[in-house]
């Protein structure tokens, strides 16, 4: 074996600038080529280093033929949902809030209950869902409710696991409203449990994050009773 002509068969192939953006994956490029010599080109030209490009990678790894015609745009299509589901990494919190805190004399229990989201799991990056329930005690300012359920997307919009999903989610209210406390429950169903591994399609898990005057008993108990009053429908 020629080491030269390894190197030479390495080297990027120069795009057609009529055929797109340089750097792009194209299939036409190729078109008409004996499949041997496609095969080595598409190897060589389709790698640009995005997510699309790779996706086309695992997609013959996994034994399907990226070139059927319902796979076509699949890297692509899978790249954007990837990035989709991991834009919480792009929000700014500060910019959610938006100078949505109001004072307020009310030292009352506020709740938001059964707000959905759909996350990630860091292990296996299959889907984790549930519902959330929030809740704080405000001190002397309250936040617009509609911002709750945003910055729980902008947690869940992430790779996670769902105990810091939901430490995150209470602390930041912590943060930014300054409350007496604060105290967040996530129910969940993991697609890693439900598909693979145990197989278990009916087994929810349960996580808290209680803090400030939610470390005591009786509001902690008066929260969760509000929380799982009539089921939540989970
Ligand atoms: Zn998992």
């Amino acid at each position: 074996m020629k080491r030269k002509a390894v190197v030479k068969v390495m080297k990027p192939v120069p795009e057609d600038p009529s055929k797109g953006r340089p750097g792009t994956r194209n299939r036409r490029a190729t078109a008409g080529l004996a499949a041997g010599t496609r095969s080595v080109l598409r190897a060589v030209t389709e790698d640009d280093g995005s997510i699309a490009s790779r996706m086309e990678y695992i997609l013959r790894q996994l034994g399907e033929d990226p070139t059927r015609e319902g796979l076509l745009q699949t890297p692509e299509r899978s790249e954007k949902a990837l990035r989709f589901l991991t834009s919480g990494y792009q929000t700014d919190i500060q910019q959610i809030v938006n100078g949505a805190l109001f004072h307020v004399k009310h030292d009352e229990m506020v709740i938001v209950k059964d707000i959905e989201f759909y996350s990630l799991c860091e292990h296996h990056m299959l889907p984790f869902f549930g519902k959330m329930h929030v809740a704080y005690i405000p001190k002397d300012r309250v936040i617009g409710l509609s911002k709750i359920p945003r910055i729980v997307d902008a947690f869940a919009r992430r790779l996670q696991v769902q105990e810091r999903l939901t430490q995150q989610i209470a602390e930041t209210i912590m943060e930014i409203t300054d409350p007496r406390g604060v105290g967040v429950v996530c129910e969940a169903r993991h697609f890693c449990m439900m598909m693979r591994g145990v197989e278990k399609q009916h087994s929810g898990t349960v996580t808290s994050a209680m803090l400030g005057a939610f470390r005591k008993r009786e509001t902690r108990a008066e929260f969760l009773s509000l929380v799982t009053r009539g089921g939540s429908g989970f």
